[in-house]
């Protein structure tokens, strides 16, 4: 007792109203930190006076580190749990240097990765005028739009996904491209990596496999924006925010 102990049952976490209950866990790791992370079977009953709830969900009930901290014990799981054999000749591996896992039988090792994605705010014009791209996922709650963002490709820079994803999937081009911030982003691993950009030229032209729909929006005319907890959110907030500059 004592120490902290995060569990996930699937993908959603406990949430109990007193300390966390003993259990058997499936899997279990330890944060470079200190806290004890466990996974506990989809089917296991869940003990009197703890919720689930996927971590969503969860945002609004914990405080904003104690959200990060789940979400980075969450990641650490999902990395283990899909690496419990070696990618070249499929032995089981074991704990290797470090955070990484070893391949027994040829010597390979594998450390945690995640998958790197862009996101990108688009800004035209200037005080009153300004206005700014946002788009539409078809997985979007309705009437929701935010910032485009897309996956970096293996050998690809930042800067270059940014450009890329911005043409592909907005047909614009942009420039005066500013780091923003980056945020770790449990859905599963990913790391958002925020950009703001200024429009340089082009027609919107939505891609249509990926969006329903693009537009610009000024300030007063905003549509439903993505959640607080996310990148996207706060990258608008501050241009919100930047009222006198205009
Ligand atoms: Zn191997």
């Amino acid at each position: 007792m004592g120490e902290t102990r995060i569990v996930f049952q699937g993908d959603r976490l406990w949430l109990p109203s007193g300390p966390v209950p003993e259990v058997e866990a499936e899997l279990s790791l330890r944060l470079p930190e200190g806290p004890l992370v466990l996974q506990v079977h989809p089917d296991h009953p869940l003990p009197a006076g703890v919720e689930a709830l996927g971590l969503r969900d969860a945002h609004a009930r914990m405080s904003e580190g104690d959200w990060q901290r789940a979400g980075r014990a969450y990641q650490w799981l999902e990395w283990t749990a899909g690496h419990r054999f070696c990618g070249g000749c499929a032995a089981a591996l074991e704990p290797g240097e470090g955070h990484g896992r070893r391949c027994p039988a040829c010597g390979r090792s594998v450390f945690p990765v995640h998958s790197t994605a862009i996101i990108v705010l688009i800004q035209r014009g200037g005080g009153r005028a300004r206005e700014w791209a946002l788009a539409r996922s078809p997985h979007f709650k309705p009437g929701v739009y935010s910032s485009v963002a897309g996956f970096t490709e293996p050998g690809e820079s930042l800067e270059a996904a940014v450009h890329r994803e911005v043409a592909e999937e907005l047909g614009l081009r942009i420039h005066r491209l500013r780091y923003f911030g980056s945020q770790p982003w449990p859905f599963p691993n990913g790391l958002m990596v925020g950009f703001r950009a200024e429009y340089l030229s082009g027609e919107l032209r939505p891609d249509p496999v990926e969006l329903e729909d693009a537009r610009w929006f000024t300030e007063g005319d905003l549509p439903l924006l993505p959640s607080p907890m996310s990148i996207a959110r706060k990258m608008i907030d501050a241009a919100l925010a930047e009222r006198n500059d205009g």
